[in-house]
């Protein structure tokens, strides 16, 4: 067998790929390590309201500070949760975090939370968004969940279903990344979404790339028509904003308002937007 093995499999012994399996070994090793040390933290971006030009409520945003390596992107590191099985248990951490951070903000301001494709259809999911509200306090109409287009595409069934066991706890859900996956438009109105996230990239092309105009004016309209609240996300200029605006986008999301913040800031980020009346309790 080992021959045979060798022989079929030399390439992973050409030095950079070797380098590149060390690398990952290691990553994953530092993952477990840092999920039983808890050596994760929860950032927080306002998402602001058009409607009332105030911030409307955070989404939760998840880092981890490597020892060696700094600030690693959870888009780097995410996936590798979900490989490793990780990603539950992350995952029901971070929305414990969440809940918890947000009985502390003024009742209006609500908290969204992304949840992977893989823990999004893991058994434990509507267990853990219950538990997690029980655990807190915080009314289910304050959480909103953020779902990819993944996880329709994956068992269009188990989804509604599950969908629907999380709107009877009074939970939100949010379609994230509109319009960079697979799904076909005709998904969306067979889900019970209450909100379409529009991709950064349309927006990052607004007022620059012929098209993206038209693009997100269709988005809008749709999630109007099928009485979703719109989000954009990725809002980094006033030409943007104002764009926006004028098209009938419910909510936007970027940093022309603020980066993620750690939980430290997140006071003074109310009291910016939304004034000392409605500032953290
Ligand atoms: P996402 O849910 O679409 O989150 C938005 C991403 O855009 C965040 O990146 C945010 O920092 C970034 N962003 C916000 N405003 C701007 C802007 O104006 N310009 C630009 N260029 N970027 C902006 P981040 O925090 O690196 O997260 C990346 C992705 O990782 C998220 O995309 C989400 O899919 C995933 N993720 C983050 N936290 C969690 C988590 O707790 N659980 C799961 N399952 N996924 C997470
Ligand atoms: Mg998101
Ligand atoms: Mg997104
Ligand atoms: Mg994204």
């Amino acid at each position: 067998r080992g021959k045979a093995e060798a022989r079929g499999s030399f390439r992973f012994f050409e030095p950079e790929m070797d380098a590149r399996l060390q690398a990952r070994r290691v990553l994953e090793r530092d993952l477990r390590d840092a999920l039983s040390r808890e050596a994760f933290e929860v950032y927080y971006q306002p998402i602001y309201s058009l409607d009332t030009d105030r911030i409307c409520g955070f989404e939760a945003l998840l880092r981890w500070n490597h020892p060696q390596r700094g600030f690693i992107s959870p888009a780097e590191f995410i996936p590798i949760a979900e490989e490793l099985g990780l990603i539950v248990p992350l995952g029901e951490w971070v929305l414990r975090q969440a809940c918890e951070e947000a009985t502390r903000w003024p009742d209006g301001l609500k908290v969204a939370v992304n949840v992977s494709a893989v823990q999004f259809t893991s058994a434990s999911l509507v267990t853990a968004v219950r538990e997690a509200l029980r655990w807190t306090g915080l009314p289910g109409r304050r959480l909103e969940l953020e779902i990819t287009e993944s996880v329709l595409v994956a068992n269009p069934g188990a989804t509604t279903a599950i969908l629907h066991s999380l709107k009877a706890l009074g939970v939100r859900v949010a379609m994230d990344d509109f319009g960079t996956g697979y799904s076909s438009l005709s998904y969306l109105r067979s889900f019970p979404f209450d909100k379409i996230k529009i991709d950064q990239s349309f927006v990052r092309d607004l007022c620059i790339k012929d098209g993206t105009d038209f693009i997100v004016r269709a988005v809008i309209g749709l999630g109007a028509s099928l009485g979703m609240t719109t989000t954009a996300e990725g809002v980094e200029t006033e030409a943007q904003l104002a764009q926006l605006r004028a098209e009938g986008c419910d909510e936007v999301q970027g940093y022309l308002f603020s980066r993620p913040v750690p939980v430290s800031e997140v006071a003074a980020v109310i009291l910016r937007w939304n004034g000392a009346s409605r500032a953290i309790a």
